[in-house]
């Protein structure tokens, strides 16, 4: 039995930068030129202005979870084996909210509000994912 695939992001232009940056494990969001609002996920002008002048910026990747489910049940045979699994809504410090994986933790230890850290998982010869792992 051959080992199952895991699905995986497919970039556009909108996003490549984003899965650049991750490859060398520096995590992006976008910044507005105009008025300074950061956002993600990648938008082809500003939310709060409207300027089409977004650039990507390097956030510092600490930030807490803001919510978080555990699966138990997983939408394909990649995931499966990894069930129990934490998928989160991380606030990142810079103040913009992004889902991931909680990576190396025991389902109990994860909870509201605990502080999160951004990690790499390398998932192809050419794709990092940025993930978390708990701050301890
Ligand atoms: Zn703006």
């Amino acid at each position: 039995m051959s080992e199952a695939q895991r699905p995986l992001p497919q970039p556009t232009d909108m996003t490549q930068g984003y899965w650049n940056a991750a490859n060398e494990e520096r995590l992006v969001v976008q910044c507005c030129r105009s008025c300074g609002h950061r956002q993600f996920f990648p938008r082809p002008f500003c939310l709060q202005c409207e300027s089409e002048q977004v650039d990507w910026e390097e956030v510092s990747g600490n930030g807490f979870i803001y919510t978080f489910t555990i699966n138990h049940r997983a939408p394909n045979a990649f995931m499966k084996a990894r069930l129990p699994y934490a998928v989160a809504i991380v606030e990142l410090d810079e103040g913009v909210r992004l889902m991931a994986n909680i990576l190396n933790a025991d389902p109990a230890e994860i909870g509201i509000g605990k502080r999160v850290k951004v990690v790499f998982e390398k998932v192809s010869e050419d794709m990092k994912l940025p993930q978390f792992e708990l701050l301890r």
